[in-house]
């Protein structure tokens, strides 16, 4: 086992960057809890780099990324830094196309002691994933859209959505061998729900089509379909049936905000972006350029962001001390909502990213990494 791991880290514009100082001090109180050092490799990127620079990703921080055992990332994009064609600059897309990290993971669950929009009492229970395709799909287009012009004014824009087998396969075994492993640890059926357009687009239908392939490798595990509009409604009638669920790109995009909202926000939030060599991990908000610099954003989603990076690394370095920092996080998390002492602003309480910050650093030190 290794006695330290090298964490590429980037935390970009806006909030990114204070919630990634909350991070940090939470990396470095787990160091004494689980006897291993992480060193910490700041690389610059993002919105504000780009107008300082001209560059928003630069080689020297992608070599870094590369290098390091997991890349750990705040968030990037300002409103008001675009490119010639009226697009953000938005490099942690280009770190997924880059990098292969094509599993987009975005846990979402309940947090004792916070409120949530829903009034049914088992919106409590909520605890499923979503799974994002995050290297095709409709973002594919992205910077590869079809301008097309008459008598010197744009007439008409064409955006691609691109499918492929061996791009649905992948991600779609990614999420039964999730649901098998949730199914482990957490001591419930397994089942992978498909959420997919099929009714109306020929790539949808095929996307269904290598999805029910897979599933046949997976007689352990449910499985079944639903239309992306008919998910819209079921995530706020029922979001407490589901395990684990799949989906294209640009609905995994916009299904990932409506998930966080269920639980209370952005700020609870975490994601793990995967790819078969690397995981960048991010809280799965955006800059929040309404909150930024006022020191009242939620860490939660970042700190959660860093635990789903121990366990992966715990997995990859076969290293259980990774795996009881994890458990750590996030039971120091649960305790200070549980208990009722901190609620963030963004719940329309007090305490602001530094309060929470280190309340859960606090429980952190005293938290026993046993569930
Ligand atoms: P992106 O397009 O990069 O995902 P966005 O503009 O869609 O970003 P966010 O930056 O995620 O959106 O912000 C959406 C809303 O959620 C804003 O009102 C913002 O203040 C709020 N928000 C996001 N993250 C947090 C956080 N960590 N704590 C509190 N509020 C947050």
């Amino acid at each position: 086992m290794e006695s330290s791991y090298h964490i590429a880290v980037l935390p970009g514009d806006g909030i990114g960057t204070e919630v990634m100082r909350a991070a940090e001090q939470l990396i470095v109180a787990l160091e004494s809890r689980i006897g291993v050092r992480f060193a910490m490799e700041y690389q610059p990127a993002g919105a504000q780099h780009y107008l300082e620079r001209g560059v928003a990703l630069p080689e020297s921080t992608l070599k870094v990324c590369d290098k390091a055992d997991a890349i750990l990332f705040g968030a990037m994009g300002l409103p008001h830094v675009r490119g010639t064609d009226g697009t953000e600059i938005i490099p942690q897309l280009d770190l997924r196309f880059h990098f292969d990290l094509y599993a987009g993971v975005r846990p979402i669950r309940t947090f004792k002691g916070l409120p949530t929009p829903l009034s049914n009492p088992k919106a409590q229970d909520i605890d499923f994933v979503l799974v994002r395709e995050s290297t095709e799909g409709l973002f594919y287009a992205r910077g590869r859209g079809d301008v097309r012009q008459a008598d010197g004014v744009t007439s008409e824009v064409y955006d691609t959505m691109k499918i492929t087998r061996q791009g649905t396969a992948r991600i779609c075994e990614f999420a039964f061998k999730l649901a098998q492993r949730r199914a482990a640890t957490k001591g419930r059926s397994a089942r992978v729900t498909n959420v997919d357009k099929a009714n109306v687009f020929s790539s949808m239908a095929f996307w269904r089509g290598v999805f029910s392939e897979v599933a046949l490798k997976y007689p352990d595990v449910a499985s079944d379909h639903a239309y992306v509009d008919a998910m819209a409604l079921n995530l706020v009638m029922k979001p407490w049936t589901y395990d684990v669920m799949v989906t294209e790109n640009m609905f995994g995009d916009i299904l990932s905000d409506l998930i966080a909202a269920l639980v209370g926000g952005m700020g609870m939030a975490p994601s793990g972006d995967i790819g078969d060599r690397h995981g960048l991990f991010q809280p799965a908000h955006g800059t929040a350029p309404d909150i930024a610099g006022q020191g009242k954003a939620n860490p939660t989603a970042m700190m959660l962001s860093a635990a789903m990076m121990l366990d992966w690394l715990a997995d990859r370095a076969g290293d259980p001390r990774l795996a009881d920092g994890a458990a750590l996080i996030e039971n120091a998390v649960e305790q200070v909502f549980a208990d009722g002492s901190v609620r963030p602003m963004e719940f329309g309480g007090p305490h602001g990213t530094a309060e929470v910050t280190r309340a859960v650093v606090a429980a952190l030190m005293k938290t026993s990494a046993k569930v």
